[in-house]
């Protein structure tokens, strides 16, 4: 009789277990989703401050003269590179600013080597710039931008605009006013970083640094 009895109990528990398993998993899902609010955190960025520095000897693949590319941006002098990502996003983003009518852009600095950075350094006051290798200029993912002729980039409404569309071109603003703390850099309304439109969209609704999406 028993060995009966086990032949008909089999299948029901068997179903039984694949419902609470499918259960649990749909269950998990769900969970996870709204923890992470269904993003998964880029570990390829690459992060560069004054605890991450790069190494005398690292050059970014791929950088570009952006004076020798379309730009629908305007340039402070003509040798000013980027990697060649960082570049075709930043020539969308402005190509876009400038079908909405905001014009002027102009960029003043780009990727900046070891070595640059070294000189900068030197001549700097103290607090003023970051040291050899603790730049993010040396990545060549991302650049300085302003307007010309205007007192502060942060009143003009291209600063504005930047601020509400960058993420959708995978830019972030990387030193925010509230976050000089955590970056350890003070305001820098004109700097911005290239991470990709996903990890850019995520930093930009969560009010994150890099530091913060990275866990760093
Ligand atoms: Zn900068």
């Amino acid at each position: 009789m028993a060995k009966r009895k086990r032949v008909y109990v089999t299948p029901v528990s068997v179903t039984l277990l694949a419902l609470a398993l499918a259960g649990m998993f749909v269950l998990g899902f769900f969970v996870g989703k709204s923890m992470s609010g269904g993003h998964k955190v880029d570990r390829s960025i690459l992060l560069v401050n004054e605890t991450h520095p790069l190494s005398r000897d690292y050059v970014p693949e791929n950088l570009v003269n952006l004076y020798e590319k379309r730009h629908s941006f305007r340039l402070s002098r003509s040798d000013i590179y980027l990697t060649y990502d960082t570049y075709l996003a930043a020539q969308q983003m402005f190509a876009a600013a400038e079908s909405a009518n905001m014009n002027g852009y102009t960029i003043t600095s780009g990727y900046r080597s070891y070595e640059r950075q070294a000189e900068v350094y030197a001549e700097s006051k103290p607090g003023y710039a970051q040291k050899p290798g603790c730049s993010e200029h040396q990545t060549g993912r991302c650049f300085d931008v302003t307007v010309e002729n205007v007192g502060g980039f942060e009143t003009t409404p291209q600063y504005d605009w930047l601020r509400l569309n960058a993420h959708k071109y995978g830019f972030i603003q990387r030193y925010p006013a509230n976050k000089s703390g955590i970056t350890g850099i003070s305001y820098e309304p004109w700097h911005y970083r290239y991470v990709g439109v996903d990890a850019a969209t995520y930093i930009t609704a969560h009010d994150l640094t890099l530091e913060e999406y990275l866990g760093k």
